[in-house]
C-alpha cells in the first residue's frame, strides 16, 4: 500500500450502513487511511433509519445457532454488549431463524465508537454527489456537506450506500430491481410505547382487528397473520412489521408516496392495537423511523454474480471472503414473503469478485450491492452478511493499489 502524494485517503467508503461500516473496519485494520460518508446524522443504515431492528446473517439456520459470520462484526457486537444490549442469537418465533435484536440508539453509538476506535474519519450530514474518473478507475468524489462542497481524491473507493449511488455517479450501468421492471416491497417496521408489559401481545385480537380495519380502512395489511413483532431490548417497545407497499420505479414521486402511505398507516395501526389489542390501551407510536425501508433499489455491475443456485445447493469455494447464512427471502408480492432455506452445509461462500466493480479497478462494493442474481439477493443483503462483505471490500480496497 503506498498512496500518491495527490491522494487525500487511501480509501473512501460511501454510506454508513452495515456494509459501509465492515469495509471501513475492515479497510483500517490493513492499516489503510480512511474516510466514510454518511448522508444522515448518524451510523447504522436501515437499522437505524428504517427501524430494521434485528441483525440477520449472523448465524446459520438450524436447531442450534451455528456462527457465519465473525471478524470485524465481533468489534460492533462487542460495542453492544458494553451498552447492555444482548446479542445471543435469539430464535425468532415467526420465521425460526436466529436473530440478534437491536435498540437503534445503542447501534447509533456503538457504531460511533468503534470507527472511532478504529481511527476512521467520519463525515456525517455529508454526501457523494459527484464522481470524477478515468477510463478504469474513480479519482476523486466532490461530497456535498453542510459547508458546502469539497472533492476527495483517493486510491480505492467502496460503494456502501444500498442503492449504487457512488456506481450511478460514475455512470455504471444498473439493474433495476430484478431486471424485468419488478422491485422487492418497501415496508414500514414502526416502533410502540406505553404497552402493558405484563400482557402478552394476543395475535389472535391483532388478526381480528386487521380483519375488521381491511374492509375499509385507508391502507388495507395484505399480512393476514398479524405481522412480524418482538419487544425492543432495553426499552421494552413493540417492533412491528406490518405494512408493506409495492414499488413501481424509483422516481422521487412513488417514494414520497411510499412514504406517505407508510405514516398514516403507522397512525392507523397503532390505533387498531389500542381498540383491539389487550394491554394495548394507552400505546402511541414511538417512531417510523426517519424514512421507510428499502428492500431493494439499483445493483451495480460486479464481476461475479452470486446465483440463488450457489446458496440452495450451499456452494463452498476456495475464493471465498464472506458467508451468506440468511435463507432466500423473497418479498415480490408485497406482505407476502417466501423463505427458502440454503442447502449444503447451510451456508454459501461469496467469492471477492462479487465486492469489485465491473469495468473499474479501484471500487469496491459492500452490503446489499454485491453482485448477486435476483434469488441470491434475497439472502445476501442482510445486514450480518453486509458486515462481512464491507470488511472484505475494505480489506481488498486497501491493497489493490
Ligand atoms: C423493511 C425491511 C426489513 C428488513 N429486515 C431485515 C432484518 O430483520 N435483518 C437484517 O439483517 N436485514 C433486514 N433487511 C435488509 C437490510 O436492512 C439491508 O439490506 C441492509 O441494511 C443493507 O446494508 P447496507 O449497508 O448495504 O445498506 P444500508 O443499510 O441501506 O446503508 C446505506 C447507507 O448509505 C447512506 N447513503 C446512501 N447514499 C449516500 C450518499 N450518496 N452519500 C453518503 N451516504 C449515503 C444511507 O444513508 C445509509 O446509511 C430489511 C430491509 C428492509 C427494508
Amino acid at each position: 500500500m503506498s498512496r500518491r502524494p495527490e491522494c487525500d485517503y487511501d480509501v473512501v467508503v460511501a454510506g454508513g450502513g452495515a456494509g459501509g461500516v465492515g469495509a471501513a473496519l475492515g479497510a483500517a485494520l490493513e492499516g489503510a487511511d480512511v474516510l466514510l460518508v454518511e448522508k444522515y446524522g448518524f451510523l447504522g443504515g436501515a437499522a437505524t433509519t428504517s427501524n430494521v431492528l434485528a441483525y440477520c446473517g449472523f448465524f446459520q439456520q438450524g436447531e442450534t445457532a451455528i456462527k457465519a459470520v465473525g471478524g470485524v462484526a465481533d468489534l460492533v457486537l462487542d460495542e453492544l454488549r458494553a451498552l447492555a444490549v444482548d446479542c445471543d442469537p435469539f430464535c425468532s418465533p415467526t420465521t425460526l431463524n436466529w436473530i440478534i435484536l437491536l435498540e437503534p440508539e445503542a447501534v447509533k453509538l456503538a457504531l460511533d465508537r468503534v470507527l472511532i476506535n478504529a481511527g476512521v474519519d467520519v463525515l456525517l450530514h455529508t454526501r457523494v454527489a459527484a464522481v470524477a474518473r478515468t477510463a478504469d478507475r474513480i479519482q476523486s468524489v466532490t461530497l456535498a456537506g453542510m459547508d458546502g462542497r469539497m472533492r476527495i481524491a483517493a486510491e480505492a473507493f467502496v460503494d456502501a450506500t444500498g442503492d449504487a449511488n457512488l456506481a450511478m455517479l460514475a455512470g455504471l450501468e444498473c439493474r433495476v430491481g430484478n431486471g424485468r421492471g419488478h422491485l422487492q416491497a418497501v415496508s414500514g417496521p414502526i416502533r410502540i410505547g406505553g404497552r402493558d408489559l405484563s400482557v402478552p401481545i394476543d395475535r389472535a385480537a391483532l388478526i381480528e382487528g386487521f380483519e375488521v380495519y381491511n374492509q375499509s380502512g385507508k391502507y388495507p395489511s395484505a399480512r393476514t397473520d398479524g405481522g412480524i413483532f418482538t419487544t425492543v431490548p432495553r426499552t421494552g417497545e413493540m417492533w412491528w412489521m406490518m405494512f408493506d407497499h409495492a414499488m413501481v420505479d424509483l422516481s422521487s414521486q412513488s417514494f414520497t408516496k411510499a412514504e406517505q402511505a407508510a405514516r398514516g398507516a403507522a397512525h392507523d395501526y397503532v390505533e387498531i392495537l389500542r381498540r383491539h389489542v389487550p394491554g394495548f390501551q394507552h400505546a402511541y407510536l414511538t417512531s417510523t423511523g426517519p424514512q421507510i425501508g428499502v428492500r431493494e433499489s439499483r445493483h451495480p455491475p460486479a464481476r461475479y454474480d452470486i446465483t440463488g443456485e450457489d446458496l440452495l445447493i450451499g456452494r463452498q469455494r476456495s475464493d471465498s471472503v464472506a458467508r451468506a447464512a440468511w435463507p432466500i427471502e423473497d418479498h415480490s408480492i408485497a406482505g407476502k414473503p417466501v423463505y427458502h432455506s440454503l442447502g449444503g452445509d447451510g451456508f454459501a461462500d461469496i467469492p471477492l469478485d462479487c465486492m469489485r466493480a465491473k469495468g473499474l479497478d479501484n471500487v469496491f462494493y459492500a452490503g446489499r450491492l454485491i453482485g448477486a442474481d435476483d434469488k441470491a439477493y434475497g439472502s445476501i443483503r442482510v445486514m450480518g452478511t453486509a458486515f462481512a462483505t464491507g470488511e472484505a471490500a475494505g480489506r481488498a480496497a486497501s491493497n489493490c493499489f
